[in-house]
């Protein structure tokens, strides 16, 4: 019997639209197990181990799989490469959505979001800093009952001291300064099941730091202990410009305490300032004018700073919620809805049969 690919026929007619969904939305595709989405910029030193060990670590699944690659705008020969891979495993469900140019991560791993439509999604990065081979243990937890399932390092390995020192800081503040419980050194690399992944894609705001997203949405999530290696190869793809961006994203999407801490010291220096303002009236009175004067002066000082202080961080908070209101996240997501399934004649029993 020939052997053929579920959807051979959908790839060779998918290829041949002449206008995609720019928007990366799904364009066919039945529903599978699970999807691996993995985002790629100019990663061709990488693309055939990260292929090949994909491929291996999803082959012993029990279930049924595909891997969507998103291209991010890459320049060099990742695509081709990968193209070239996956036509010599036609039996291997793989797909390739390519970004008009370079987006940057976030846009990538949303585009594959979209795209994904399986029971539950692996998202991962494409520099094997993320090991395929936990991808079976992912599935794991999730067939255990978990919706999201999120690798957490102990510490992770950079290019550079200086970038790993800016990571460790930046988790380090965003924890402090976060409103939500968002896991300590936790990237994307996670499992999401379909409900939490079609949530999150829901979200219609634009600045997304996606573990934020994440934690909004999902929960509790369950951690598993990694070591995360370096990276395969090559140098890494997100430069420092979109990193800062991406932080401030997490800062200011999640956490309205820097406002809330400038309005607070705003206060404090008022509350300051109205004690040396007694105090100068107090030597005044008494006929120490000198000290009245010195007094006097700090608190006229203590007075404009608390002011502007205090005038930003209520600014501040204004604009949060203004933003707040701009994101349209849902005020509330529903975890589940049970009933009583009684039948209708138990539920409601007519009067005739209470009365008897
Ligand atoms: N990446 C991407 N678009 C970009 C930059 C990076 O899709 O503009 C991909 C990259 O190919 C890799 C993943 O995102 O698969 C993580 O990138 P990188 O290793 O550079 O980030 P870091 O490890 O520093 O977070
Ligand atoms: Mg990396």
């Amino acid at each position: 019997m020939e052997l053929r690919h579920p959807d051979s026929t959908r790839s060779a007619r998918s290829e041949l639209l002449p206008f995609p969904d720019v928007r990366g939305a799904r364009v066919s595709g039945p529903n599978c197990d699970l999807d691996i989405v993995i985002p790629l910029y100019n990663e061709q030193a990488i693309a055939p181990q990260l292929h090949q060990r994909v491929v291996a670590a999803c082959r012993a699944l029990s279930l049924s799989w595909r891997i969507i690659y998103v291209d991010d705008g890459s320049s060099d020969d990742t695509v081709p490469l990968l193209k070239k891979l996956a036509r010599e495993n036609p039996l291997d469900r793989i797909e390739i959505l390519s970004l008009k140019r370079n987006f940057g991560q976030p846009a990538a791993i949303l585009a594959g979001m979209r795209h994904a439509d399986a029971a539950a999604l692996v998202l991962m990065d494409g520099d094997l800093q993320d090991p395929p081979e936990l991808i079976p243990q992912l599935v794991a937890e999730w067939q255990a009952g978990h919706e999201v399932v999120i690798p957490q390092r102990p510490q992770r390995k950079e290019s550079s001291r200086l970038r790993g020192f800016a990571f460790h800081s930046f988790h380090r503040l965003f924890r402090q300064l976060s409103d939500l419980p968002i896991p300590e050194n936790c990237g994307t690399f996670c499992l999401l099941s379909r409900a939490v992944a079609t949530a999150i894609v829901d979200l219609p705001e634009c600045h997304r730091f996606f573990p934020g997203l994440r934690a909004w949405v999902g929960g509790t999530p369950k951690l598993l202990s990694y070591q995360r290696p370096a990276r395969a190869a090559g140098e890494p793809k997100q430069t420092l410009s979109r990193l800062l961006r991406y932080a401030g994203d997490g800062i200011l999407g999640f956490s309205r305490k820097p406002a809330l801490l400038l309005l607070q010291l705003g206060l404090g220096l008022l509350a300051i300032s109205s004690g040396l303002g007694c105090a100068a009236l107090g030597f005044w009175l008494s006929g120490w004018a000198s000290f009245a004067a010195v007094t006097g002066i700090a608190c006229g000082f203590l007075m404009v700073a608390g002011l502007q202080l205090a005038s930003c961080g209520f600014l501040g908070d204004l604009l949060l919620r203004i933003q707040e209101q701009a994101k349209q996240r849902p005020p509330y997501l529903l975890a589940e809805h049970f009933r009583n399934d009684l039948p209708a004649a138990a539920a409601h029993p007519s009067p005739q049969k209470t009365a008897a």
